[in-house]
Protein backbone atom coordinates (compact mmCIF):
# COMPACT_ATOMS: atom_id res chain seq x y z
CA UNK A 1 0.00 0.00 0.00
CA UNK A 2 1.22 3.48 -0.74
CA UNK A 3 2.13 5.74 2.17
CA UNK A 4 -0.43 8.60 2.65
CA UNK A 5 2.61 10.37 4.44
CA UNK A 6 4.77 10.47 1.03
CA UNK A 7 2.17 12.72 -0.73
CA UNK A 8 4.13 15.16 -2.09
CA UNK A 9 4.44 17.08 -5.72
CA UNK A 10 6.33 16.23 -7.93
CA UNK A 11 7.82 18.93 -10.24
CA UNK A 12 9.35 17.83 -13.90
CA UNK A 13 10.86 19.97 -16.25
CA UNK A 14 11.08 18.71 -20.27
CA UNK A 15 12.70 20.77 -23.08
CA UNK A 16 11.82 19.92 -26.09
CA UNK A 17 14.39 19.72 -29.32
CA UNK A 18 14.99 23.16 -30.96
CA UNK A 19 12.46 23.55 -34.06
CA UNK A 20 13.61 23.67 -37.78
CA UNK A 21 11.69 27.12 -37.70
CA UNK A 22 13.95 28.33 -35.06
CA UNK A 23 17.38 26.32 -36.86
CA UNK A 24 16.47 28.67 -39.81
CA UNK A 25 16.47 31.64 -37.79
CA UNK A 26 19.40 30.94 -36.25
CA UNK A 27 17.94 30.76 -32.52
CA UNK A 28 20.62 29.18 -29.96
CA UNK A 29 19.88 26.17 -27.76
CA UNK A 30 20.24 27.94 -24.75
CA UNK A 31 19.45 25.41 -21.38
CA UNK A 32 22.63 23.88 -19.90
CA UNK A 33 22.10 20.79 -17.94
CA UNK A 34 23.74 19.18 -14.80
CA UNK A 35 22.92 16.14 -13.58
CA UNK A 36 19.38 15.01 -13.78
CA UNK A 37 18.02 17.08 -11.37
CA UNK A 38 19.20 21.19 -12.68
CA UNK A 39 19.21 23.35 -15.63
CA UNK A 40 20.93 26.75 -15.97
CA UNK A 41 19.56 29.50 -17.77
CA UNK A 42 21.19 32.81 -18.49
CA UNK A 43 23.74 31.43 -15.89
CA UNK A 44 21.19 30.47 -13.13
CA UNK A 45 20.22 27.15 -12.31
CA UNK A 46 17.00 26.06 -11.71
CA UNK A 47 16.35 22.71 -9.73
CA UNK A 48 13.07 20.06 -10.20
CA UNK A 49 12.76 16.18 -8.99
CA UNK A 50 13.67 15.73 -12.83
CA UNK A 51 14.89 17.34 -15.70
CA UNK A 52 14.73 15.74 -19.13
CA UNK A 53 16.96 17.25 -21.90
CA UNK A 54 15.87 17.15 -25.33
CA UNK A 55 16.34 13.61 -26.54
CA UNK A 56 14.57 12.21 -23.79
CA UNK A 57 12.13 9.40 -25.12
CA UNK A 58 8.39 8.98 -24.21
CA UNK A 59 9.10 6.34 -22.52
CA UNK A 60 11.42 8.04 -20.50
CA UNK A 61 9.06 10.23 -19.35
CA UNK A 62 5.91 7.98 -18.56
CA UNK A 63 8.41 6.21 -16.43
CA UNK A 64 9.52 9.01 -14.11
CA UNK A 65 6.25 10.59 -14.15
CA UNK A 66 3.54 8.81 -14.73
CA UNK A 67 4.39 5.07 -13.93
CA UNK A 68 3.93 5.55 -9.56
CA UNK A 69 0.82 7.14 -10.11
CA UNK A 70 -0.69 4.83 -12.27
CA UNK A 71 0.07 2.11 -9.61
CA UNK A 72 -1.07 4.34 -6.84
CA UNK A 73 -4.38 4.86 -8.38
CA UNK A 74 -5.23 1.26 -8.66
CA UNK A 75 -4.37 1.09 -5.50
CA UNK A 76 -7.15 4.18 -4.61
CA UNK A 77 -5.56 7.04 -4.73
CA UNK A 78 -6.43 10.22 -6.68
CA UNK A 79 -3.94 12.03 -8.67
CA UNK A 80 -3.37 14.76 -11.21
CA UNK A 81 -0.71 14.81 -13.65
CA UNK A 82 -0.43 18.74 -15.11
CA UNK A 83 1.39 19.87 -18.23
CA UNK A 84 2.70 23.31 -18.51
CA UNK A 85 3.92 25.81 -20.81
CA UNK A 86 4.19 28.41 -23.31
CA UNK A 87 2.41 27.12 -27.05
CA UNK A 88 4.51 24.92 -29.12
CA UNK A 89 6.86 24.00 -25.82
CA UNK A 90 5.60 20.45 -26.23
CA UNK A 91 2.96 19.83 -23.95
CA UNK A 92 0.44 17.98 -25.76
CA UNK A 93 3.80 16.10 -27.07
CA UNK A 94 4.32 15.07 -23.47
CA UNK A 95 0.52 14.30 -22.75
CA UNK A 96 -0.57 12.62 -25.43
CA UNK A 97 1.95 12.47 -28.19
CA UNK A 98 0.82 10.17 -30.81
CA UNK A 99 -2.16 8.08 -30.08
CA UNK A 100 -1.44 5.40 -32.22
CA UNK A 101 2.11 4.79 -32.01
CA UNK A 102 4.07 2.72 -29.67
CA UNK A 103 7.37 4.77 -29.48
CA UNK A 104 5.26 8.45 -29.96
CA UNK A 105 2.74 7.40 -27.61
CA UNK A 106 3.20 10.12 -24.70
CA UNK A 107 2.00 10.07 -21.19
CA UNK A 108 -1.96 9.58 -21.47
CA UNK A 109 -2.13 6.14 -24.62
CA UNK A 110 0.53 4.77 -21.80
CA UNK A 111 -1.41 5.32 -19.05
CA UNK A 112 -4.27 3.64 -20.70
CA UNK A 113 -2.56 0.72 -21.70
CA UNK A 114 -0.59 0.02 -18.33
CA UNK A 115 -4.38 -0.07 -16.37
CA UNK A 116 -5.43 -2.30 -18.72
CA UNK A 117 -2.87 -4.50 -18.68
CA UNK A 118 -3.04 -4.58 -14.64
CA UNK A 119 -6.53 -5.46 -15.61
CA UNK A 120 -6.33 -8.72 -17.59
CA UNK A 121 -3.08 -9.74 -15.24
CA UNK A 122 -6.11 -9.82 -12.15
CA UNK A 123 -8.08 -13.18 -11.33
CA UNK A 124 -11.76 -13.10 -11.87
CA UNK A 125 -13.40 -12.15 -8.56
CA UNK A 126 -12.09 -8.70 -9.35
CA UNK A 127 -14.59 -6.77 -11.37
CA UNK A 128 -13.39 -3.58 -12.80
CA UNK A 129 -15.38 -0.52 -14.04
CA UNK A 130 -13.68 2.57 -16.11
CA UNK A 131 -14.97 5.28 -16.96
CA UNK A 132 -13.05 8.41 -19.43
CA UNK A 133 -13.67 11.77 -19.72
CA UNK A 134 -12.41 14.21 -22.08
CA UNK A 135 -13.36 18.16 -21.70
CA UNK A 136 -12.12 21.23 -22.56
CA UNK A 137 -12.63 23.91 -19.51
CA UNK A 138 -14.08 26.11 -22.13
CA UNK A 139 -17.15 24.36 -21.46
CA UNK A 140 -19.03 25.77 -18.70
CA UNK A 141 -18.72 24.38 -15.53
CA UNK A 142 -21.74 23.66 -13.41
CA UNK A 143 -22.24 22.65 -9.89
CA UNK A 144 -25.01 19.96 -9.05
CA UNK A 145 -27.59 20.55 -5.78
CA UNK A 146 -24.20 19.28 -3.61
CA UNK A 147 -22.23 21.75 -4.66
CA UNK A 148 -20.13 19.51 -6.83
CA UNK A 149 -19.04 20.96 -9.75
CA UNK A 150 -19.35 19.33 -13.32
CA UNK A 151 -18.72 20.07 -17.05
CA UNK A 152 -21.29 20.26 -19.26
CA UNK A 153 -20.91 18.99 -22.86
CA UNK A 154 -18.26 16.88 -22.00
CA UNK A 155 -17.62 13.22 -23.42
CA UNK A 156 -17.90 10.52 -20.34
CA UNK A 157 -18.46 6.97 -21.09
CA UNK A 158 -17.88 3.78 -19.46
CA UNK A 159 -15.08 1.94 -21.30
CA UNK A 160 -13.71 -1.92 -22.13
CA UNK A 161 -10.47 -1.59 -23.95
CA UNK A 162 -7.74 0.74 -24.51
CA UNK A 163 -8.71 1.28 -28.14
CA UNK A 164 -11.92 2.39 -26.79
CA UNK A 165 -10.28 4.81 -24.76
CA UNK A 166 -8.47 6.31 -28.07
CA UNK A 167 -11.53 6.86 -29.58
CA UNK A 168 -13.31 8.43 -26.56
CA UNK A 169 -9.81 11.32 -26.97
CA UNK A 170 -10.49 11.65 -30.24
CA UNK A 171 -13.78 12.59 -29.95
CA UNK A 172 -13.03 14.64 -27.43
CA UNK A 173 -11.22 16.06 -29.97
CA UNK A 174 -13.13 17.21 -32.40
CA UNK A 175 -15.84 18.54 -30.12
CA UNK A 176 -13.22 21.15 -29.38
CA UNK A 177 -13.62 21.88 -33.43
CA UNK A 178 -17.29 22.20 -32.96
CA UNK A 179 -17.06 24.49 -30.03
CA UNK A 180 -14.32 26.74 -31.54
CA UNK A 181 -16.50 27.12 -34.99
CA UNK A 182 -19.78 27.48 -34.01
CA UNK A 183 -19.82 28.80 -30.65
CA UNK A 184 -16.70 31.70 -30.49
CA UNK A 185 -14.30 31.16 -32.99
CA UNK A 186 -11.42 32.42 -30.94
CA UNK A 187 -11.56 29.71 -28.25
CA UNK A 188 -8.50 28.10 -29.33
CA UNK A 189 -7.29 28.52 -25.84
CA UNK A 190 -8.08 26.64 -22.83
CA UNK A 191 -7.26 23.59 -20.56
CA UNK A 192 -8.06 19.86 -21.93
CA UNK A 193 -8.88 17.86 -19.29
CA UNK A 194 -8.95 13.88 -19.49
CA UNK A 195 -10.23 11.83 -16.67
CA UNK A 196 -9.77 8.10 -15.73
CA UNK A 197 -12.07 6.88 -13.32
CA UNK A 198 -10.80 3.07 -12.08
CA UNK A 199 -13.50 1.79 -9.46
CA UNK A 200 -12.94 -1.91 -8.49
CA UNK A 201 -14.88 -4.51 -6.40
CA UNK A 202 -13.87 -7.47 -5.33
CA UNK A 203 -16.73 -10.29 -5.46
CA UNK A 204 -15.82 -12.70 -3.08
CA UNK A 205 -14.71 -10.23 -0.24
CA UNK A 206 -17.28 -7.00 -1.48
CA UNK A 207 -14.34 -4.88 -0.78
CA UNK A 208 -14.45 -1.62 -3.32
CA UNK A 209 -11.69 0.72 -4.21
CA UNK A 210 -11.88 3.80 -6.55
CA UNK A 211 -9.48 6.29 -7.52
CA UNK A 212 -9.37 8.66 -10.47
CA UNK A 213 -6.65 10.41 -12.45
CA UNK A 214 -6.47 13.97 -14.05
CA UNK A 215 -4.76 14.11 -16.96
CA UNK A 216 -4.47 18.09 -18.05
CA UNK A 217 -2.70 19.86 -20.86
CA UNK A 218 -3.23 23.09 -20.06
CA UNK A 219 -3.47 26.54 -22.06
CA UNK A 220 -0.50 28.00 -22.87
CA UNK A 221 1.00 30.03 -20.58
CA UNK A 222 2.67 32.69 -22.94
CA UNK A 223 2.19 36.61 -22.18
CA UNK A 224 -0.92 38.33 -23.36
CA UNK A 225 1.46 40.80 -25.11
CA UNK A 226 3.44 38.08 -27.18
CA UNK A 227 0.03 36.93 -28.94
CA UNK A 228 -1.21 40.42 -29.91
CA UNK A 229 -4.89 40.08 -29.15
CA UNK A 230 -7.40 41.81 -28.57
CA UNK A 231 -10.92 42.10 -27.78
CA UNK A 232 -12.92 39.03 -26.98
CA UNK A 233 -9.92 37.14 -27.67
CA UNK A 234 -7.51 39.54 -25.35
CA UNK A 235 -10.66 38.93 -22.54
CA UNK A 236 -10.19 35.14 -23.01
CA UNK A 237 -6.46 35.16 -23.16
CA UNK A 238 -6.65 37.10 -19.71
CA UNK A 239 -9.24 34.83 -18.24
CA UNK A 240 -6.57 31.96 -19.25
CA UNK A 241 -3.81 33.49 -17.74
CA UNK A 242 -5.62 34.17 -14.38
CA UNK A 243 -6.96 30.83 -14.13
CA UNK A 244 -3.01 29.56 -14.26
CA UNK A 245 -1.91 31.78 -11.85
CA UNK A 246 -4.64 30.62 -9.26
CA UNK A 247 -3.70 27.00 -10.36
CA UNK A 248 0.03 28.01 -9.33
CA UNK A 249 -1.51 29.93 -6.20
CA UNK A 250 -3.27 26.76 -5.35
CA UNK A 251 -0.07 24.30 -6.16
CA UNK A 252 2.11 26.71 -3.96
CA UNK A 253 0.08 26.57 -1.05
CA UNK A 254 0.01 22.80 -0.67
CA UNK A 255 3.77 22.46 -1.43
CA UNK A 256 4.15 24.88 1.46
CA UNK A 257 1.35 23.14 3.63
CA UNK A 258 -0.72 26.71 4.25
CA UNK A 259 -3.70 25.89 6.03
CA UNK A 260 -5.64 27.58 3.60
CA UNK A 261 -6.23 26.33 -0.12
CA UNK A 262 -7.77 28.96 -2.47
CA UNK A 263 -9.41 26.24 -4.30
CA UNK A 264 -12.43 28.37 -5.48
CA UNK A 265 -10.98 31.14 -7.20
CA UNK A 266 -10.91 29.25 -10.32
CA UNK A 267 -13.18 26.79 -12.69
CA UNK A 268 -10.40 24.51 -12.45
CA UNK A 269 -9.13 23.98 -9.21
CA UNK A 270 -12.78 23.49 -8.54
CA UNK A 271 -12.80 20.58 -11.04
CA UNK A 272 -9.78 19.17 -9.65
CA UNK A 273 -10.32 19.95 -6.01
CA UNK A 274 -11.18 16.19 -4.86
CA UNK A 275 -7.34 15.22 -7.01
CA UNK A 276 -5.02 17.66 -5.50
CA UNK A 277 -3.68 18.06 -1.86
CA UNK A 278 -4.91 15.74 1.04
CA UNK A 279 -3.19 12.18 0.12
CA UNK A 280 -3.44 12.71 -3.92
CA UNK A 281 -0.23 12.34 -6.41
CA UNK A 282 0.25 15.53 -8.32
CA UNK A 283 2.96 16.00 -10.82
CA UNK A 284 3.41 18.98 -12.79
CA UNK A 285 5.54 18.69 -16.32
CA UNK A 286 6.85 21.58 -17.16
CA UNK A 287 7.44 21.92 -20.81
CA UNK A 288 9.96 24.32 -22.45
CA UNK A 289 11.64 25.51 -25.96
CA UNK A 290 15.40 25.64 -25.58
CA UNK A 291 15.65 28.54 -28.15
CA UNK A 292 16.84 31.85 -27.49
CA UNK A 293 13.79 33.84 -28.84
CA UNK A 294 11.84 32.28 -25.86
CA UNK A 295 13.99 32.70 -23.22
CA UNK A 296 11.90 35.13 -21.15
CA UNK A 297 8.90 32.86 -21.49
CA UNK A 298 11.31 30.01 -20.49
CA UNK A 299 12.23 31.44 -17.20
CA UNK A 300 8.86 32.36 -16.47
CA UNK A 301 7.51 28.73 -16.97
CA UNK A 302 10.79 27.79 -14.69
CA UNK A 303 9.80 29.90 -11.89
CA UNK A 304 5.69 28.95 -12.05
CA UNK A 305 7.90 25.05 -11.45
CA UNK A 306 10.03 26.77 -9.01
CA UNK A 307 7.12 27.94 -7.03
CA UNK A 308 5.55 24.20 -6.62
CA UNK A 309 8.47 23.22 -5.05
P1 LIG B 1 2.06 22.57 -27.11
O1 LIG B 1 1.03 21.52 -26.88
O2 LIG B 1 2.81 22.95 -25.86
O3 LIG B 1 1.53 23.77 -27.82
P2 LIG B 1 3.17 20.61 -28.90
O4 LIG B 1 3.20 19.43 -27.99
O5 LIG B 1 2.07 20.65 -29.89
O6 LIG B 1 3.18 21.97 -28.07
O7 LIG B 1 4.59 20.69 -29.60
C1 LIG B 1 4.87 21.58 -30.67
C2 LIG B 1 5.63 20.81 -31.75
O8 LIG B 1 6.90 20.36 -31.27
C3 LIG B 1 4.90 19.58 -32.22
O9 LIG B 1 5.10 19.42 -33.60
C4 LIG B 1 5.59 18.44 -31.46
O10 LIG B 1 5.50 17.22 -32.15
C5 LIG B 1 7.02 18.94 -31.35
N1 LIG B 1 7.64 18.46 -30.10
C6 LIG B 1 7.30 18.84 -28.87
N2 LIG B 1 8.05 18.24 -27.92
C7 LIG B 1 8.91 17.44 -28.60
C8 LIG B 1 9.97 16.54 -28.20
N3 LIG B 1 10.29 16.36 -26.90
N4 LIG B 1 10.63 15.90 -29.18
C9 LIG B 1 10.31 16.07 -30.48
N5 LIG B 1 9.34 16.91 -30.92
C10 LIG B 1 8.64 17.57 -30.00
MG1 LIG C 1 -1.00 21.65 -27.32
Amino acid sequence: MADPAECTIKVMCRFRPLNSSEVTRGDKYIPKFQGEETVVIGGKPYMFDRVFQSSTTQEQVYNACAQKIVKDVLEGYNGTIFAYGQTSSGKTHTMEGNLHDTDAMGIIPRIVQDIFNYIYSMDENLEFHIKVSMSKTNLSVHEDKNRVPYVKGCTERFVCSPEEVMDTIDEGKSNRHVAVTNMNEHSSRSHSIFLINVKQENTQTEQKLSGKLYLVDLAGSEKVSKTGAEGAVLDEAKNINKSLSSLGNVISALAEGSAYIPYRDSKMTRILQDSLGGNCRTTIVICCSPSSFNEAETKSTLMFGQRAK
